[in-house]
Order: C-alpha cells, then structure tokens, then sequence
C-alpha cells in the first residue's frame, strides 16, 4: 500500500468538495489559531465547517452530509440536537427566561439530587467543563490531604488543566512528559505516571510515593487513551490502594458517565471513589460538569472551612446556568426512563461494528483490531477504535499500544481512514468513534460496507 499517494489522492478529493470549507478556513485563520478553538476538531488539510447537525447527521456548509460518529466529543448519546431537549428549551426561552441571570435557580437542586442518586458521592457541584471540574478535584484532593503528588494513568486525559498535563502523548521513553508550556514549576515531578490497568505497576508507585500521594485520578474507561475498559481487579485495586494509603480515589467519568448505562460507571464496578467528575453527556449539549463526593471532602469549598483547606471551587459566572440545568435535567431523566431501550441496543451495534471491521480487514490481509470491548461488568459499550497494527498482535488492550506508533500506524488510523470515511460519508474518530441512539442499523451496515471498499481499494493500491 503506498500510504503516500494515498493521503495525497484523499487530500485533494477532500478539498475538492469542501471549496467553501476550505475558504471559511483561512478567513477563520485570520482570527483564530487554526480557524478554530479545539485542536482535535481542526483536522488536515482543513476541517470541514458545519451548517446543520441532526440526529445521527452533519451536514457542512459545501452540502456534504455525513453520518457522524464523533457526536460532540462522544458526548451526544442520543445525537445531535435531540428534539425533545430542545422543545423544553425553547418553551424556557418562549416564556422568557434561560440565560444567565447569576442566582441560584430551583432547577440545579433537582438536577444535583438526580445525580446523586446515580453515582456514589453525598454532594455536587456544577461548573461548565469537564477540565474545570478535574482540576477542583485534585485541588480538593490535595486540600483534604495535604500532599503533593498527583497519580494518574499514562495516555488518561482530564482536560487541559495543570495537575493532569503530562503523560498524554506518547514520547520516546512513554508517557513521560510533561504536555504544555506555561505551567507552574515543578508539575513534572509533581505528576507520577502508572500504567493503565496494571495493578503491580500500582501497587509499585504507591510503596514508593504512597505517603505523598494527594490522589489517583482514574477515567474507568479511558478515553483519549484508547477506548479501554478498567478491568474490575484494577479499579478495585486503585479503591484498595487508596484507602492503604490515605489518598483520594477521583474517578473521571467525563466520558463514562451515561455512556454504557444510565449513570455512573463505578456503580457497575461496585466501586465507591472519594470523589467523581461528571461532564459531557450530563448536559444534553449544553455545557455542564459537575465534581461530586463525600461530604468530608466537598465541604471544603463551603464557606464554612477552615482557610487552610478552603478550596475555591468556584468563579464560574455561568456555573449551573439555568439552560444547562433544564437540558441536563431533561436529558439524563429521558436516558434513565429509557435506559433499557438505548443501551443495550447501542451496546450490541457497538459490538456488531468492532467484530465486522476486524473480520473485513483480515479478509483483506490487515492486522485490525478495535478497542472498546465491553468486560465483565460493563456489557453494553458503544464505543469503537480502529487501530492498524504493525505486527501480529492479539488484542490492543493498553495506551501504550493504541499510541505507540511502532504498534499502531497512527498516521493510517487517524489521517488516511478518517478521510477515506469522509469520501464515503461518514465522520470517524480514532478509526470510528461512538454509536448513539440516533444511529439506524441501516446506517451501521453502509458504514461497514464502506469499510470494505476502502480495504479492498488499500489491499489493491
Ligand atoms: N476528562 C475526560 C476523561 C475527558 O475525556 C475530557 C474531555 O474530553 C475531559 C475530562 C475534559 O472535559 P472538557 O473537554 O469538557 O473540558
């Protein structure tokens, strides 16, 4: 396969059919960094501007219309725009309220207590992003304990906040580095770096940095590092290890949260952490986070703590904003009353969708395998990575793997099958990305038709 000519040809069809995309992209450019305000969202050459999402459907301002698997950052399980959450939206607004109005509003009590009754925490707090919440958490964390250091997974991302940036990309040594410039002094060795999933490499950092360990902040499936389950000795292990040694369990269920059932994963695990961060799909596309846990460790940011364990988790003028709280409200009750209707159905597409890429790609002599898999506790996942192996490998079953590019061709699954999907109509992330109640069966079957094309076409270039 003549990877090359193949990116090349991908290119300028691509450009071909997204003349104004491509000229909204450099008009943009002049006043944003890359046109944008998210670097995943701005793939190469140029990402393709939208004009109207619905349902399991993008379409851009050129008129191309994709079926999109990459749904708001996996964050829209029932896809884009659900109608129902944007008629009581629109009936808030009709009646005249729904922005911003800096009092506390009725509607967050509600929505707290329905939270609380699906994960395992005593109070909540709402922000407005997944990052923001992370970072209260291990600030709590470390108020709580007085320590220092920060645990957390290689490959695991909590949003771009300074306790978590290092060990996300993959470098020479592993997940070693810290990620940004900018940073206060010393975060590299303020964060240690485990193995996901790895209980002895656990056990192992915290014998040697345990008594100065804040926390471990742990996603129970990781997401940006590779669409992997926890496997439940290992989650337990981290609660176990945690309490041996006097630091905070954070469970990022950014991700996780209301994606394979209606509420938090850890109530699967049977797994109580000191303290959950909430985000993405609780808003129903509105921007939402929350930071749960026990009441020892959230009334650090009452009023009535003492000052040298207050913690200001706080300063958010749009925190818990009335339209956040009525669609989050809205949505996560609909995904709870209809829980049995949507998860095990895209639980089994899921499953359908990783097992047919892998046997289409065999067909045609490619190593594939996809991550996502579901375990012993967590049945029903949506959730689809393609990864294009080097060498003859059974499973992908660590970041390390999915990001080393001598066990993956990362340029293959991430540029060269992104946009071969795109030509064929559909939006993938990391090889494909999540499937949402919006998705019909019928669409599942074309994207995998389109799979085979493309095998067959790279098996013959
Ligand atoms: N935590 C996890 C596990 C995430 O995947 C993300 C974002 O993708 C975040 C935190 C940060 O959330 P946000 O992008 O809403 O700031």
């Amino acid at each position: 396969m003549d990877k090359k000519t193949l990116l090349q040809d991908l290119i300028s069809a691509y450009t071909h059919t997204h003349k104004k995309s491509e000229a909204f992209f450099r008009r943009a450019s002049q006043f944003q960094i890359r046109g944008g305000s998210h670097n995943l969202r701005l793939f190469e050459p140029f990402p393709f501007y939208d004009a109207h999402c619905q349902g399991s459907s993008v379409t851009d301002i050129d008129g191309n219309t994709y079926v999109d698997f990459w749904q708001g950052h996996f964050a829209n399980i029932l896809g884009h725009n659900p109608p129902f959450v944007l008629e009581v939206l629109r009936n808030y607004y009709k009646q005249g309220d729904g922005l911003a109005t800096g009092f506390p509003g009725v509607l967050q009590s509600e929505l707290a207590e329905f939270l609380l009754s699906r994960l395992s925490a005593d109070k909540i707090r709402f922000s407005t992003s997944g990052t923001l919440v992370t970072m209260y958490a291990v600030m709590l964390a470390k108020a709580k304990t007085n320590r220092d250091l920060v645990m957390k997974v290689g490959g695991g991302w909590h949003g771009s906040q300074p306790y978590t940036l290092k060990g996300i990309s993959i470098y020479e040594k592993g997940f070693t580095e810290v990620e940004s410039a900018g940073l206060p002094s010393g975060m590299d060795k303020m964060i240690l770096i485990t193995r996901f999933n790895d209980e002895g490499d656990l056990a192992e950092k915290f014998r040697t940095y345990g008594e100065r360990t804040a926390c471990l902040i742990l996603e129970p499936f990781v997401g940006a590092g590779g669409f992997i389950f926890g496997r439940k000795n290992y989650i337990r292990k981290a609660r176990q290890l945690c309490d041996q040694y006097g630091a905070v369990l954070i469970l990022d269920e950014v991700v996780s949260g209301f994606r394979f059932h209606a509420g938090a994963l850890q109530n699967l695990y049977d797994v109580q952490p000191d303290i959950t961060v909430l985000g993405k799909a609780i808003g129903g596309g509105m921007p939402l986070s929350a930071v749960a846990g026990k009441d020892e460790i959230m009334s650090l940011c009452g009023p009535e703590a003492k000052k040298e364990v207050k913690v200001k988790v706080e300063g958010g003028t749009f925190s818990a904003h009335p339209a956040s709280m009525l669609a989050g409200l809205t949505y996560i009750k609909y995904l709870t009353e209809h829980e049995e209707d949507i998860y095990p159905r895209i639980g089994h597409l899921g499953e359908r969708v990783r097992r047919e890429i892998e046997n289409i790609f065999a067909s045609h002599g490619f190593n594939v395998r996809c991550t996502g898999d579901g375990n012993s506790v967590a049945k029903n996942s949506s959730a689809v990575g393609v990864h294009f192996l080097h060498d003859r490998c059974e499973r992908v079953e660590s970041p390390e793997q999915v990001w080393n590019p001598d066990v993956c061709d990362i340029e293959l699954r991430e540029k060269i099958f992104k946009l071969a999907m795109l030509q064929e109509g559909f939006n993938v992330f990391h090889g494909y990305g999540s499937i949402s109640g919006a998705h019909t069966g019928e669409e599942i079957q074309s994207s995998l038709d389109a799979v085979e094309r493309i095998a067959k076409k790279w098996k013959e270039s």
